[in-house]
Formats: structure tokens, sequence, C-alpha cells
């Protein structure tokens, strides 16, 4: 075999799972079309560390969030990776959202998420003053980090440890053989290149149905754009914590919430709205006037004006529209390929867990 294992997708997901397979004897291929790594969902979103809040107890998502949030911290101190724990704030913007809130309270509580309490009004306005609430779930366990970074160390982490990344390499072929994978590859030239892999792993995100197809598995992702709007840089340091509402019902999205970056930039969003199977990042910058009347019900400062379109990102979902919860889908679905199908949010702060998970799987 040319390689112990392939990892199809360098975005953190593909990085991690590298970064934690590697261990300087085994060849171990990073393959990414693009250009350049984290190009794809993983650059476009919330930067969030979630504590794991909303997830089924039991699900994967619930526990690889929790477990992943606390690897993420403990990763981000030693290697100096810059990141905050800011908090969040789940808020009821009325009376009969309170009871939402506190299923949530329960829910966190049976994830393991142990920190969390319920907040009065007035609790509220002690923590956060220019915010309205009726009550809150309250959070100090979420943080913010910088993807970026996390993903360089990662990538670090994995070279260091004699992993190679390749560049501009389509994976448009995998075919099962005799003790491994046969993978095809196409580059920017057009040259087509094939070679042998012991164990793959398929991190290809948005792609990652089609990957899992080239084997003959038949996942189908279904894509859920969210798009940000970002606040005047003069209400900066209006609120020092992350403010969500309630969230959507069947676990579409958590519902258009203030995030802050590491700079303290404001940004509203994501909503979530399914598209076409296209990556097409534009913002819909007609969506301002429901971005403002989301966000004015708990941030009264904000004026309408204030908000400019921003970026936006796509959700892998294997939930179809309609449809209720789908956890991730991590699978050997045959000897030595591991597929990561619907690694839709929590997957940034899950991705040092979800690698462990991948390195037992491949090693058991
Ligand atoms: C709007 C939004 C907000 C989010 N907010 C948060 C948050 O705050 N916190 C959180 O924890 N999670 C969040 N998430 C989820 C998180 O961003 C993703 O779960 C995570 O980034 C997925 O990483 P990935 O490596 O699986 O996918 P990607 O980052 O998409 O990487 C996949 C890579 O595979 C490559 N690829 C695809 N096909 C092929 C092929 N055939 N050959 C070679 N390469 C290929 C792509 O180019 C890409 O680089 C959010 C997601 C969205 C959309």
């Amino acid at each position: 075999m040319d390689a112990d294992v392939t990892v199809i997708g360098a975005g953190v997901v593909g990085l991690a799972v590298a970064a934690t397979l590697a261990d300087g004897k085994s060849g171990i291929y990073i393959l990414e079309k693009n250009e350049s790594h984290g190009r794809g969902t993983s650059s476009r979103n919330s930067e969030v560390i979630h504590a794991g809040l909303y997830y089924p107890p039991g699900s994967l998502k619930a526990r690889l969030c929790v477990e992943g949030r606390e690897m993420l911290y403990e990763i981000c101190k030693k290697h100096a990776l810059p990141h905050r724990k800011t908090g969040k704030l789940l808020i009821a913007a009325s009376e009969r959202e309170r009871e939402k809130i506190e299923q949530l309270y329960r829910n966190a509580l049976q994830n393991g998420v142990e920190s969390v309490s319920l907040l009065e009004e007035r609790e509220v306005r002690a923590l956060e003053p220019n915010i309205k609430a009726f009550a809150a779930l309250y959070s100090p366990e979420t943080g913010i980090l910088s993807a970026h970074s996390l993903m360089d160390y990662f990538l670090h982490t994995a070279k260091e440890r004699g992993a190679e990344i390749v560049y501009h390499t389509l994976v448009i072929g995998v075919e099962g053989m005799a003790g491994g994978y046969r993978i095809t590859t196409v580059n920017a030239q057009g040259e087509y290149f094939a070679f042998t892999s012991e164990r793959v792993v398929n991190a290809a995100g948005l792609q990652s149905d089609v990957v899992a197809r080239m084997v003959g598995k038949h996942y189908l992702l279904h894509y859920c754009k969210g798009d940000y709007f970002s606040i005047d840089g003069a209400k900066r340091g209006m609120v020092g914590r992350l403010v969500y509402p309630v969230p959507e019902e069947n676990h579409v999205g958590l519902g258009v919430h203030l995030t802050l970056d590491l700079a303290g930039r404001m940004r509203l969003g994501p909503d979530a709205a399914y598209t076409e199977r296209v990556e097409d990042y534009r913002v819909a910058g007609e969506k301002a006037d429901m971005f403002y009347a989301s966000a004015a019900r708990f941030l009264p400062f904000l004026r309408r004006e204030d908000i400019i379109p921003d970026m936006s990102g796509i959700r892998p979902k294997l939930q179809a529209r309609g449809e209720g919860f789908r956890d991730f889908l991590i699978s050997e679905d045959m000897p030595g390929f591991v597929n990561l199908v619907g690694i839709e949010s929590p997957g940034l702060t899950a991705a040092p867990a979800i690698a462990r998970f991948v390195k037992n799987i491949l090693t058991c």
C-alpha cells in the first residue's frame, strides 16, 4: 500500500483526525481539493465553543460536544490559541418562553453540562444591562475561539507527527481492493493520479455524501444556509456575552443570535434556510428587516441602520426539510473506511472528540 491512512478533506474535522492518527510512523495523507485548508464550512461559522445544551441526551452530538469542548479548552490553554470563555445567555423573550428555557436547562443537566443556571430578569440585567429578557438560561462554559488558529494547530501537529497534506487534489473515485482502497484524484491542471491506502477517513464536509457514494453508501445531505449581519462598530462593548433566543423547533438552527468575535465585534446570525445544492455564499441583503426584527426583541439598543450583510455558511444536514433531529453519522461502513456525514454544528466544538472517536474505530 502507498498510504496507511488517507483523510479526505482539510476542514477542522479532517485536520483533527489527521493530527490524532499521526504517530510519526504511519504514512498519513490529507487530500484537499482547495488551494488551502479550512476554506469550507470550518471558516464560515460562529466560532463558538458550545457547551452542549441543546442536543438530545445520548446522541453523538451531545456526547462529542461536551467531550470536545473540554478538549478544546485544554488545547487552547496549552498551546496559547486565541479563545475566550465569554459565557452565554439563552433568553426567554416572553413569559411563554420561560418553559422552553427550563426544558433546555434540564436537557443540559442530562447532557452533563452542570454549570448551567436559570436566571430571573433582574439577574440577567445585573450581568448584561443592555439586553431585554424575562428570564435566561446561563451557560458560563460557552466561549469563542479562532477557528483558523485551531486548524493551523491541528495541521502543524499532524505534520510534526509525519502526516502530509496535498492541496488542489479532488478525490473523484474510491474503489475497494484486497487490503485497502484505490483512490483516484485529479489536480488543478486536470492530471489524474491514483494510489492505494489501507484505511480512509471521509471528512469531506458538504461533499461527504458524494464521497460515501463512491464506496456504495447512499447518504443524502441537504444544504441549509445561514446568513450573518454585522452590527455597527459603534455598538461594540454594549454586550459582553453571547446572547441566544430560544432555538427553532426541530433542531434546524439555533435562532438568530448575537455572537462576538475575539476582537469584540458583534454579529447577528445565522438564520437557517434550506437551499439548492450549490455553494453560493452571497448574503441575502433583503433579510435585514427580518434579522433586525428578531434581534431587536432582545437587543433594545439596536437600530435598523446598525446592521449590514456580512458572511454566510452552509450546514451539511442529514435532516431534510420538515424532518426531526438527525445525529452526526460516524460509521465504519466498509472495513477501514470511516464516513463522517452530517457534521454540522457543533462540529467545530466536537472536532477533537470526533477525531478520538475515529481513532478508536480504526484501532480496535
Ligand atoms: C452557519 C454555521 C455556523 C456554525 N457555527 C458553529 C459554531 O459556532 N460552533 C460549532 O461548534 N460548530 C459550528 N458550525 C459547524 C461547524 O462549522 C462544522 O461542523 C465544521 O466546520 C465541519 O468541519 P468539516 O471539516 O467536517 O467540514 P469542512 O470545513 O467543510 O471541510 C471539508 C473539506 O473537504 C474538502 N473536500 C470536499 N470534497 C472533497 C473531495 N472530493 N476531495 C478533496 N477534498 C474535498 C472541502 O474542500 C473542505 O475543505 C457551524 C456551521 C455553520 C454552517
